[in-house]
């Protein structure tokens, strides 16, 4: 792959201050990309964007008329060519415990707020004829699992976003896709681990083992794993890849 086929497009990395998001932006900085990351941590996106020579805005997903006002401050920068919606949260409760804060929360940060953005960056590509959309989704946008219907929906919601769109923007050079992990080894699986210890009191090292024992691969992805992927979606040789998820879980959902 050719090292700098990002040079001189603008990206847009939600939630880049840490995790996944962090991985994401270095590595699209990597390849020339000036990018831009978001996240309420100004500390983590501070220090993140010294890195990579990038920019830093300070936005709360789940609230709409931040996440327009940070879509002000990036217009103002640039027609954004690359966008990653990264940002997300995972909760988890059993039928009866998923209020309709948890609901309304899962989905706001996890769906309403990518499809915002997108909304709101892809005409630009469109006018341009070339742009990069790609979601970090979660294989629990491709099957289910226990005591996370929220999330889970949101996660579906995401995928089927993607595909729908996928077929509107089919000839206009902007790819859409998504990526999809299994347990990734960032503060979201930390924070697993320490709530499955907490309530099964069996200790820290048998909750990492329920997550990793879930993958063949019986291990967790790393950070960099799904960067990797996210940038071969971003070459401009992978314009035939739309519509698609991208599955990184070590064979643990195979469809
Ligand atoms: P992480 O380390 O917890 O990072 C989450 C990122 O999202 C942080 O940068 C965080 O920044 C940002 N964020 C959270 N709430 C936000 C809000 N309200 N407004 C703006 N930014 C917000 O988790 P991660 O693993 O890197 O997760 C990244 C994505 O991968 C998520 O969409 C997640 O669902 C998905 N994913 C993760 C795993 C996993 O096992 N880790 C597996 C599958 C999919 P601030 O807290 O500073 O706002």
């Amino acid at each position: 792959m050719d090292s700098d086929f990002l040079r001189g497009r603008l990206a847009l990395v939600t939630g880049g201050g840490r995790g996944i998001g962090a991985a994401v932006a270095t590595r699209l900085a990597a390849v020339g990309a000036r990018v831009v990351v978001c996240g309420r941590t100004r500390a983590d996106l501070d220090a993140l964007a010294a890195s990579i020579d990038g920019v830093a805005i300070t936005c709360d997903l789940a609230d709409r008329a931040d996440t327009d006002r940070m879509l002000a401050e990036v217009a103002a920068l640039g027609r954004v060519d690359v966008l990653v919606n990264n940002a997300g949260a995972a909760e988890s409760a059993p039928l009866a415990g998923t209020d309709d804060a948890m609901w309304d929360r899962l989905l706001e940060l996890n769906a309403t707020a990518p499809f915002r953005v997108t909304r709101s960056l892809v005409p630009a590509m469109v006018a341009a004829g070339w742009g990069r959309v790609v979601t970090i989704a979660s294989n629990a946008g491709l099957t289910g699992y226990g005591y996370t219907a929220a999330y889970c929906a949101a996660k579906h919601a995401v995928v089927g976003m993607t595909r729908a769109l996928a077929v509107d923007l089919g000839r206009t050079g902007v790819t859409i896709n998504a990526v999809c992990p299994g347990w990734v080894a960032t503060q979201m699986a930390d924070q697993a681990i320490a709530r499955i210890a907490d309530k099964t009191g069996r200790g820290a090292d048998a909750a990492r083992d329920a997550l990793t024992s879930m993958s063949p691969q019986r291990r967790l992805i790393e950070p960099a794993e799904v960067a990797h992927a996210v940038l071969n979606l971003c070459h401009v040789d992978a314009r035939g890849i739309h519509g698609q998820t991208v599955v990184l879980d070590g064979g643990q959902v195979m469809k």
